[in-house]
């Protein structure tokens, strides 16, 4: 088969690398890709967002398979436009993916799901938002409606702040289009963890659970960023947690998306929040996560292609997928500065000595080539990743490869897993 991947980051040099070791695979070719993911495929140089490059590219190069990383391309109907060509391509329709594109659109079809989720009010008007908040109190969060990032969504401890959210997306337009419209939910508290189904549209399959580290700074302190480390599996999901999660949360809304004629296929990720009344939804996101698709890809021993293919064809029953028992952790290396202003151009050494356990690979985000350096090339720049027996070894064992590295440029969190460890 020839297949492309769609994607830039982490997350697709993970997806290649999964892919690139099937026997199904004859050629196997990334758009735009990056330094990391051209030792696994050949990179193009069209963007994750030119859907008719990236339709042209696939007509004339015969591809058989399109996955695709990032919801962007999702949301501006890649799926759709290759569909119509008669290529086939993993990832929702347009219509599909407005379940990560619209927090509004997600919090409905919940109510209509009866998925457990937080309590919510859509607003256009800022007063009659301000108004509900002053009534509702705090805690309360309020969210952009849109993709806004990972920066649309504010946490209110007081009133205040609340109110300065509500401006910030409806009289500010600090987000846009992608603000116009807010979502005011309750405030929910518990641990938070994520889980990825593959579905077909009818059946789903659920893949692992994984913890991310979203704040900039150890102690999850800090703005919010991409994703700065991650783990898998979440000590937090047990089999009967992750039971009730497909049971209440993922295959509710599956069935209803079908009902809705958006039927979904592709990768369902649900954000939770575990509380004392069971696993709750934060959000539903269309792709998989960044760094999360990095240790999801490090844990699984069968060949990710022909599920992903199922998946496309709707014959995702007959699949089953087998995972090392091992925890996989990924601590993320950023340039300084990251996630406001930062430098990129800054030379990357010691990568070989990094990779040389066999039990670490080394995903590249924001990388490229200058004759033979390595040289950072965007705000998240490598995922590193090990696996091991438990999370203090997986831990020890990124760190020790994260050592390794010479980059005076760039940081990372050093408490990635630390957390999980007390729990
Ligand atoms: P979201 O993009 O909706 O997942 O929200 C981003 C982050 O905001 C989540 O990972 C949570 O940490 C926090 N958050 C979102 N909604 C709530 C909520 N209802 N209660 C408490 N925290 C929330």
């Amino acid at each position: 088969m020839r297949v492309l991947v769609v994607g830039s980051g982490g997350r697709e040099h993970a997806l290649a690398w999964a892919i690139s070791a099937s026997p199904l695979v004859d050629r196997l070719f990334c758009a735009p890709g990056n330094a990391g993911i051209a030792e696994e495929a050949e990179c193009v140089a069209i963007g994750a967002t030119d859907i008719k490059g990236l339709v042209q590219f696939c007509r004339g190069e015969r591809i058989d398979f399109v996955v695709v990383g990032p919801e962007a391309p999702l949301v501006l109907g890649l799926v759709d436009a290759l569909e119509a060509e008669g290529i086939a391509a993993f990832g929702p329709s347009a219509a599909a993916s407005a379940i990560e594109a619209s927090k509004a659109f997600a919090k409905d079809l919940c109510v209509r799901a009866q998925i457990p989720t937080a309590a919510h009010r859509r607003f256009r008007d800022p007063a009659a938002a301000k108004a509900f908040i002053a009534s509702h109190g705090a805690p309360i969060v309020v969210k952009a409606d849109g993709l806004a990032a990972g920066k649309g969504v504010v946490v209110a401890d007081d009133l205040a702040s609340a109110y300065r959210a509500v401006d910030a997306a409806l009289v500010e337009r600090r987000f846009s289009a992608a603000g116009l419209e807010i979502v005011v939910e309750d405030f929910l508290a518990g641990e938070e963890a994520s889980f990825f189904a593959l579905v077909d549209g009818k059946d789903a399959l659920p893949l692992a659970s994984a913890q991310d580290y979203k704040r900039v700074g150890n102690g999850d302190l800090g703005p919010n960023t991409g994703g700065m480390g991650a783990l898998s599996p979440s000590p937090l999901l047990t089999a009967p947690v992750e039971g009730m999660v497909m049971e209440r949360i993922i295959l509710p809304a599956i069935a209803a998306m079908h009902r809705e004629g958006r039927v979904f296929k592709g990768v369902l990720y649900a954000g939770l929040m575990l509380t004392e009344a069971g696993p709750m939804l934060l959000e539903f996101n269309a792709r998989f996560g960044d760094p999360e698709c990095q240790v999801l890809m490090m844990r699984l021993m069968s060949d990710l292609l022909p599920a992903l293919i199922a998946a496309h064809d709707g014959v995702l029953k007959s699949v089953d997928l087998r995972w090392h028992a091992d925890t996989a952790l990924c601590v993320v290396m950023a340039a300084k500065g990251y996630p406001d202003e930062f430098q990129r151009g800054s030379e990357i050494r010691g990568l070989d000595a990094a990779t040389s356990d066999p039990k670490v690979k080394v995903f590249h985000a924001g990388t490229r080539r200058a004759d033979e350096r390595l040289i950072a090339d965007g705000g998240r720049v490598l995922g590193v990743t090990a696996l091991d027996r438990d999370i203090r070894r997986a831990s020890d064992r990124a760190y020790a490869a994260v050592d390794r590295i010479q980059w005076s440029e760039g940081f990372c969190r050093r408490d990635i897993g630390r957390r999980a460890l007390q729990n």
